[in-house]
């Protein structure tokens, strides 16, 4: 169990504190450590997957105005912060980078201001609250939902991505309601196209599996009155374009 990254700093044991000699005394000093640990410690905390760890502003492609326009709304966010009283809902199809901008806010805020910040995933967080309901769940539902209701900035990727079941909507109504009643900031990110439409037009039960989930807006995915909450405390920022992820995965394959 000896990983490389996890062994003592010679400096300091990993107290953060390193013994120096200054005019014939010996003082405690920051160890040159302390930094870096810190840094890494309040990532660990944000949960940021590792695929998305390097994602910064600065390494972010503009490939056309929207991603102008989405780049710049993120830098003014990070700037902005605290005074910033809205969050961000990222619209547009897979691969143009909402994740990205979204994770980089999150990496910023942390590193220049220590903001505590959390990155969940849509899918994860209804399906690890859905798992707290089975009767041998070792985890109950507000260890799952402290992080997610004290964190001043989340991420929520992937809106709409699984459709949670009745009680599970009125469980992520009640996170972002929560969270909008805090004055506290969320990011969103969604594939789905957003319609104008406000009516909700699914089923009691939901529609059957099966059906082409391309067709589906944002509404249909997580119902008018989670849409609605989200617009009050969200600036919409869309971007557009090609997946720019596949592209660059295709041109790498060499034949
Ligand atoms: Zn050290």
């Amino acid at each position: 169990m000896t990983d490389p990254e996890e062994s003592l700093c010679p400096d300091c044991g990993d107290t953060g504190w390193a013994v120096v000699e200054a005019g014939g005394r010996r003082l405690a000093r920051r160890c040159a450590c302390h930094g870096a640990k810190r840094a890494a410690a309040l990532l660990d905390r944000a949960r940021i997957p590792r695929r998305y760890r390097t994602c910064t502003l600065a390494n972010f492609e503009v490939h056309n105005e929207s991603h102008r326009d989405a780049l710049k709304i993120a830098g003014q966010f990070i700037k902005n912060y605290p005074v910033q009283d809205v969050g961000l809902l990222f619209l547009g199809p897979c691969g143009v980078g909402k994740t990205h901008l979204a994770v980089a806010i999150l990496r910023e805020l942390l590193a220049a201001k220590n903001v505590r910040c959390l990155f969940t995933d849509f899918r994860d967080l209804i399906r690890d609250i859905q798992n707290t309901y089975t009767p041998d769940s070792a985890v109950s539902e507000s260890d799952i939902l402290a992080p997610v209701f004290e964190c001043r900035v989340l991420v929520l990727d992937e809106l709409g991505a699984k459709r949670p079941s009745p009680w599970v909507e009125e469980t992520v109504f009640y996170i972002i309601n929560h969270r909008y009643n805090q004055r506290k900031l969320t990011i969103f990110t969604s594939n789905y196209p957003d319609t104008d439409e406000d009516e909700d037009k699914r089923q009691p039960m939901f529609k059957k599996s099966g059906f082409a989930p391309k067709d589906d807006s944002l509404v249909d995915r997580i119902g008018v009155r989670l849409r609605s909450r989200i617009y009050e405390m969200c600036k919409v920022v869309e971007m557009t374009g090609p997946d720019y992820r596949k592209i660059a995965k295709q041109a790498s394959y060499r034949f």
